[in-house]
């Protein structure tokens, strides 16, 4: 059920891009999500630093996507008379997740490469003084 995660995580941050945890000992990185239930690093067990991801190109298309897919499945699901047939309907699942998956995919390395500049500009100060 990822979708139902990625869902109630947007939800909760009302439209903005994804949030991620970042560990700052060891750079570990995960999205942060409902079956998160701490802000404990597992690798480390150090706390760790919530940061928000801006929206990705691909995010509207998703939330687009599932909300048709939505839409038809509840008339599918309704018995009511659509114009689709079933086909349309796993297509639009299928378009769902790989949107789903690229929207993570480019929201992950967005993610990253804030840490490595976030990283960089510690080390420049530390070195400054
Ligand atoms: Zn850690």
């Amino acid at each position: 059920m990822v979708f139902y995660g990625r869902t109630t995580t947007y939800r909760r941050q009302s439209g903005a891009g994804m949030r991620f945890l970042y560990c700052p000992e060891c750079g570990n990185l995960r999205p942060r999500g409902w079956f998160f239930f701490t802000k404990r690093c597992e690798v480390c067990g150090n706390e760790m630093v919530k940061f928000n991801v801006p929206m990705t190109k691909i995010t509207p298309f998703y939330y687009a996507s599932l909300t048709i897919t939505f839409v038809v499945l509840a008339l599918y699901l309704l018995n009511y008379e659509i114009p689709y047939e079933t086909g349309t309907l796993i297509l639009l699942i299928a378009l769902t997740m790989v949107l789903a998956f690229a929207d993570y995919t480019k929201s992950h390395y967005i993610a990253k490469e804030m840490m490595r500049k976030k990283k960089e500009e510690a080390k420049k100060l530390q070195q400054e003084s």
